[in-house]
């Protein structure tokens, strides 16, 4: 964006659900694996062995993070890789069970679009609906269940709009019928207890950069005893799961980004809700006519998604960004589309409200004072635009109060 020429008061960057900045501590543990310790971690030689212990004492720092063991962790090169294992390799793997495969209308594209393609290659989806809060039910995945159902895919947190599915009751229901359950849990990882074994699940997939690690790696966490057919070939790289030489300081940065994020996560996730709901409440406050979207409570610590009624997402991100905050309207891979979220949609939340609908997603550099600058800045820039705007909008609204003028 063209903001460089004016210096906003304060910089705030609240778009921690599309990418992080990667912590010191990690960069630091990263940075003799790229000119020292630089072997190919398959290598006999002492170059070679330097690299397979920096992946493997990552290995146990992903597993540790999940309560998993080392050998189920498959190292990919991110979040949407790890989707695609899980989904084409129990595909292909189970084909002669069944070809029936569950989901939600709500997941990431990188699970989306290959249910999609794994329906033109003959295999039949259901992707269930959500309720107002985004939220799937038990008992709509156990209506869903077929003799022929041979996996089903709900995510953990959703990252639009923050609402966490009950994974753990879709895991009790998933192991009494014999089915796989796989989890996308890259916007979780590190922010809401994600153990494995407590969840019941067989797959779960998690991404470095969304945790502070590097972009460009990522991890399926695979239930011993489950084999995998790999969808990269090659050699016998993660117990031929996943070949192609390994990315070494990639896995030894975010094998770090798991280990700091395990032992911060309770105080840090308390730390965000708390943000989060002064966040929350302050819009709701503030500024007339607006809705929380996703869960009131059921609710990822860091997501904050509202929609600001008679007025563009786009607009108000535009403005946002002049003032050095950083936000983004429906999820990050749609936006320069005027299509509105998909995630919304399913919802129910009418067109024109999820045209106005903003993600602020928080992280660790984020202050109180942060938050409070938000809210300074925020209301003036959605009366202006709500002033300007073509549709029926409150007089003023700096009068708050709303309600009137219920346009849906
Ligand atoms: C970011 C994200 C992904 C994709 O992860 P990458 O590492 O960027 O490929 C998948 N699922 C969810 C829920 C995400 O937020």
């Amino acid at each position: 964006m063209t903001s460089e020429r004016n210096s906003p008061a304060r910089k705030v960057y609240l778009d921690h659900s599309a990418t992080t900045p990667v912590r010191a501590e990690v960069l630091s543990v990263m940075l003799p694996f790229f000119a020292q310790a630089f072997g190919n971690a398959s290598s006999v030689h002492r170059w070679g062995r330097e690299a397979r212990v920096g992946v493997e004492t990552a290995r146990e720092k992903v597993a540790y993070l999940l309560g998993a063991e080392p050998s189920e962790i498959v190292f990919t090169s991110g979040g949407t890789e790890a989707d695609n294992l899980a989904l084409r390799s129990t595909a292909r793997l189970l084909r002669s069970k069944g070809n029936h495969i569950i989901t939600t209308t709500v997941e990431h594209h990188a699970v989306l679009h290959t249910c999609q393609i794994l329906e033109k290659e003959g295999y039949e989806v259901t992707y269930l609906p959500v309720d107002e809060y985004g939220m799937v039910s038990v008992e709509s995945v156990i209506e869903a269940i077929r003799p022929e159902t041979i996996l089903i895919s709900v995510m953990h947190g959703q990252n639009e709009v923050g609402t966490i599915q009950p994974v753990e009751e879709i895991g009790r229901v998933a192991k009494e019928k014999g089915i796989l359950l796989h989890t996308d849990a890259v916007q979780s990882a590190g922010k809401v207890p994600l153990k494995v074994r407590d969840l019941g699940v067989d797959l779960m997939s998690i991404s470095s950069h969304k945790m502070y690690g590097p972009k460009g790696i990522g991890a399926l966490y695979v239930r011993k005893g489950i084999k995998m057919a790999p969808q990269i070939t090659g050699g016998a790289h993660e117990r031929g799961r996943r070949a192609g030489t390994e990315n070494v300081a990639g896995i030894v940065g975010f094998g770090e980004a798991c280990y700091l994020a395990e032992r911060e996560l309770a105080e840090e996730s308390r730390r965000l809700t708390a943000l989060r709901d002064r966040l929350i409440s302050g819009i709701l406050e503030r500024i007339p006519d607006t809705v929380l979207n996703g869960h009131p409570s059921k609710r990822l610590p860091h997501n904050v998604n509202v929609s600001i009624k008679y007025v563009e997402g786009e607009s108000i991100l535009l403005n946002l960004d002049r003032m050095g905050i950083g936000a983004s309207s429906g999820s990050a891979c749609t936006s320069g589309s005027l299509e509105p979220s998909h995630v919304l949609l399913a919802m129910g939340v009418p067109h024109e409200v999820a045209h106005g609908s903003i993600r602020m997603t928080l992280g660790r550099m984020n202050t109180v004072e942060d938050i409070d600058y938000v809210l300074e800045v925020l209301p003036p820039i959605v009366s202006r635009l709500r002033e300007m705007s073509p549709f029926s909008a409150p007089a003023a609204s700096e009068t708050s109060g709303g309600g009137r003028n219920n346009v849906q």
